[in-house]
């Protein structure tokens, strides 16, 4: 998983984020092996930003992915990694309509690689 978190990083440094300076970058490794990077893309219009981890679940799907695995996530400010980063509800929701509740999240906490089940970060999401 240590891989997938040094992907992060390298999708972070193609972040554009010129409102909150908060840079973000995902790494979704799929069922084939295959890593798929997205980062955040701010918008003048907030509501038209779009978090790094819906970039690179929406890039996957384009490609033709339909199965994943795992999926690591790097930000910060200024191309800083944070502690403690996960992704946002919204996220949560997208991660769930595309994966199982096992698919993994990868980050670090207290400067340790953690992995928590997306089960873990969203119970009981909405489904139809
Ligand atoms: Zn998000």
């Amino acid at each position: 998983m240590k891989d997938l978190l040094e992907k992060a990083k390298i999708a972070q440094k193609s972040s554009y984020a010129p409102y909150s300076h908060f840079n973000v970058g995902s790494a979704l490794l799929c069922k084939d092996g295959s890593v798929i990077m997205g980062c955040n893309v701010e918008n003048a219009s907030y509501g038209s930003t779009i978090c790094a981890e819906r970039v690179a679940l929406s890039s996957a799907i384009c490609a033709g992915k339909r199965e994943f695995v795992a999926m690591a996530i790097v930000g910060g400010e200024n191309m800083t990694q944070a502690d403690s980063l996960f992704p946002c509800g919204a996220c949560r929701q997208f991660m769930a309509e595309l994966c199982s509740p096992d698919f993994e999240i990868v980050t670090v906490v207290d400067g340790k690689i953690r992995i928590f089940k997306l089960g873990e970060l969203l119970p009981n999401g909405f489904k139809l």
